[in-house]
């Protein structure tokens, strides 16, 4: 039985905890660090006192090298901030210890959404004999497994890509957002990028729109946005012709966005305060609920999947990979809504075939990477079952 150390004590890091504690054959001890350590204790009640906890700032490296000093782990999973992955890497190398997490690393000062940073790991991990999952979280994470899936099973050739990622929950907040708000609205902001014929292509953000009609949900705008899984898919699928990500927002979220952008609000770069100086996003973020309090309020459905198109035994095939998740019942099960909890499962299942050696290789790989089916089989027995509708080729 293996010791997990789970940094992060936020949404996400609630819902690994819980799933990790259902599977005890795996995960014998199960530790929880973060910033405030009054996080810890909130998850450590909630799940009955089942877990230790422990307090660390994971930008000093220094700190989060004392933490695996002390708990041992075998595995470190990583769900605080991306602004923490350099660090926390630079930890695991230290003390060789494997490492998982679920978004790219992202400099404080810049909104890059890139895995250049962590893709230069590669050969320290190699030699070090450690591994490093990037992205186990559902986009990217399942996304990534549901392309793999899709490429070993159901075509002989993939040509077209469309990640569509709809949210049709209310959380009868104005204005919230369903993870950290501080990377949601960086990512949210960004221009909107996508891989077409070889070649990336820049869009103003949020500027290209469509309408899709989601399984459970119906029909829904979604935004045409850059993700970070397009970077490692556009590498590991071979002759693809065009890969593209897309979400869905209210009109509610963004009128709020786009007046907040208007006034300054949602910059990065410090400015002068009273005598200091504050990066307006980070005080936004301190005004806004927290993701993890949205759990209660959420309703409605989640519904996010792969639409591919290529060819199979030489005929033209279209499908669609999904999963819907509901917020309440999410709720009713671990206390967090759905998009804490579509993250925090895949997290909970990657690590799971890290420590049992089904998906184990030293260096750094993307999910995508490994042979998707035993991630698949987890994902319905685990809480995120999935579905293949066949659609009508072009
Ligand atoms: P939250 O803001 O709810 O939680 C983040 C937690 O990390 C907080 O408890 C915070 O502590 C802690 N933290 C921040 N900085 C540090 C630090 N320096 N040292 C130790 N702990 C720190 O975010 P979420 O749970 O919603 O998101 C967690 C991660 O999951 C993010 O990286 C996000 O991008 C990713 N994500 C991935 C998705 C996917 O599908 N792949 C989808 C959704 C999220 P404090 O309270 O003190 O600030």
């Amino acid at each position: 039985m293996a010791t997990v150390l789970i940094i992060g004590a936020g949404g996400v890091g609630s819902v690994v905890v819980h799933k990790c504690l259902q599977v005890p054959e795996v995960f014998g001890n199960v530790i929880l660090a973060s910033r405030t350590l009054a996080k810890c204790e909130r998850i450590q009640a909630q799940v009955k006192g089942r877990i230790t906890i422990d307090q660390v700032d994971a930008d000093q490296v220094e700190q989060t090298v004392a933490l695996i000093g002390k708990h041992r782990p075998d595995l470190v999973v990583n769900v605080a901030l991306p602004y923490q992955d350099l660090p926390i890497m630079d930890a695991c190398l230290a003390t060789g210890v494997d490492y998982l997490d679920t978004a790219n690393y992202e400099p404080p000062d810049e909104a890059r959404f890139c895995y250049k940073w962590q893709w230069d790991y590669r050969q320290r991990f190699e030699e070090r004999g450690i591994m490093a999952l990037l992205g186990s979280g559902f986009d990217p994470g399942v996304t990534n497994v549901f392309c793999a899936y899709a490429q070993k099973h159901l075509f002989d050739e993939i040509l077209y890509i469309d990640i569509l990622d709809a949210n049709a929950g209310d959380h009868g907040q104005p204005f919230a957002t369903n993870f950290n708000p501080e990377i949601n609205i960086r990512e949210v902001t960004a221009p909107g990028r996508y891989w077409e014929e070889g070649e990336w292509k820049t869009t103003e953000p949020l500027a290209v729109c469509q309408e899709y009609d989601f399984p459970e949900i119906g029909r829904k705008k979604a935004y045409l946005m850059y993700h970070e899984e397009l970077e490692s898919l556009v590498e590991h699928i071979p002759g693809l012709k065009r890969i593209r990500f897309w979400m869905t927002f209210s009109d509610q979220y963004l009128t709020h966005l786009r007046v907040l952008e208007n006034v300054g609000m949602t910059r990065i770069d410090p400015i002068d305060f009273e005598g200091r100086k504050i990066v307006p996003l980070k005080f936004l973020k301190a005004v806004l609920p927290e993701p993890a309090s949205l759990g209660p309020h959420t309703k409605g459905k989640t519904c996010i999947g792969c639409q591919i198109e290529g060819i199979k035994e030489g005929r033209p095939r279209k499908v669609f990979i999904y999963n819907v998740c509901d917020h309440q019942a999410c709720y009713r099960e671990v206390g967090s809504q759905a998009i804490s909890y579509t993250t925090g499962v895949p997290a909970m299942i990657g690590a799971k075939l890290m420590l049992t050696r089904v998906w184990r290789r030293p260096g750094v790989w993307n999910m995508e990477q490994f042979d998707p089916d035993p991630f698949m089989e987890d994902l319905n027995r685990y809480g995120l079952p999935w579905r293949i509708l066949e659609l009508h080729p072009r």
